[in-house]
């Protein structure tokens, strides 16, 4: 039974070849290549040795199959991702523009993972769950927010904690209604991990500080601020700790984060001090970023524990 559970889309990522391309032109694109942010978290959280599960939905092609070898090598149970024939699976287009933020092209709603829905959250599954995570950017469409808010139902009845990335794209969180489903979440989170500006956007205050005091006094447990190549704060009621990033030659930034926090939830799962595991997932979001390709810089548990060795010069405990 697994200890840790997601939901949401696994699709393949496209992704343009230089920097500065727009979908308007004609240009070469790399991949496709696994993704979804919620296949990269529980593919990172199994291959940090926790029991994972992910709840999703493919199509009969290989885009699905290349998805599905992928998470079962790396340990994740796929029983709960359903095959759909006469559906494709989902696909993401990216670019990446001059100023480092990026521009997508989804099909997801209209995909394989548009088919989502409450029936595939079942009960028997979260009997060991010990953490739900939640994407944010899972909230595409009605049937997966309700599916999502019956998984968070089922965890929290039987003592388990909700895990939350609000992972925003502008492309999916289109308006104030989204916005307030994403706040209803990280109101009921533990563990919160998500970007500066993220906290902001959802806060409607624009002082960190305060922010974080006032979702501790509402009852999570740990947060987590991403800064990309600056590092990440971690954030509990009696304790801040900064981690400086790693230093590494940055290829493509897309799927640190969903790496980061598959990292950071497992090894909290596995009883790890959050001081420790916040570095392991510090150090896995910069491996992450040395490999084109989302889910392509996934990493081991031993690995990370060898460059915590390496980089702090004491054991990881
Ligand atoms: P995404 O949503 O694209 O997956 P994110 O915005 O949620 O990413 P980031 O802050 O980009 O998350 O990355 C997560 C963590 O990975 C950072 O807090 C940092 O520890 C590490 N990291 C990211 N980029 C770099 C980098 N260029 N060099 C070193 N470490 C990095
Ligand atoms: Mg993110």
């Amino acid at each position: 039974m697994a200890e840790i559970i997601t939901i949401g889309e696994i699709l393949v990522e496209v992704m343009a070849k230089n920097n500065d391309q727009k979908f308007e032109e004609t240009g070469e694109y790399v991949g496709p290549f696994p993704s979804g942010a919620p296949a990269i978290f529980i593919d990172q959280a199994a291959r940090c040795g926790s029991r994972s599960l992910i709840i999703s939905a493919i199509g009969s092609d290989g885009f699905g199959r290349m998805n599905l070898h992928r998470l079962q090598r790396d340990g994740v149970d796929v029983s709960r991702i359903k095959v759909l024939e006469g559906q494709t699976t989902g696909v993401a287009f990216v670019t990446y523009q001059k100023d480092g933020e990026r521009d997508f092209i989804y099909h997801i709603s209209n995909a394989a993972c548009g088919y989502i829905d409450e029936k595939d959250v079942c009960e028997e599954d979260f009997r060991d769950c010990h953490f739900f995570h939640v994407m944010g950017s899972s909230i595409y469409n009605r049937n997966t927010y309700l599916a999502i808010t019956k998984g968070i139902e089922l965890c929290l009845k039987q003592g388990g904690k909700i895990s939350f990335d609000p992972n925003v794209r502008k492309e999916i969180i289109t308006d104030n209604e989204k916005r307030n489903l994403l706040i209803e979440i990280l109101y009921q989170s533990h563990i919160i991990l998500l970007g500066e500006k993220e906290l902001s956007y959802l806060m409607g205050e624009e002082q960190e500080r305060k922010n974080v005091e006032t979702l501790l006094g509402r009852g999570a447990e740990m947060i987590i601020v991403k800064r990309g190549k600056r590092g990440a704060t971690l954030y509990t009621p009696n304790n801040t700790v900064h981690v400086g990033a790693y230093p590494v030659e940055e290829v493509d930034s897309t799927g640190a984060g969903d790496c980061f926090g598959g990292t950071f939830v497992s090894c909290i799962n596995q009883g790890l001090r959050p001081e420790v595991a916040v570095r392991l997932a510090s150090l896995a979001g910069a491996k992450a970023v040395t490999k084109k390709g989302p889910m392509e810089g996934n990493t081991t548990l031993e690995e990370l524990k060898r460059m915590y060795e390496e980089h702090y010069n004491q054991k990881p405990v």
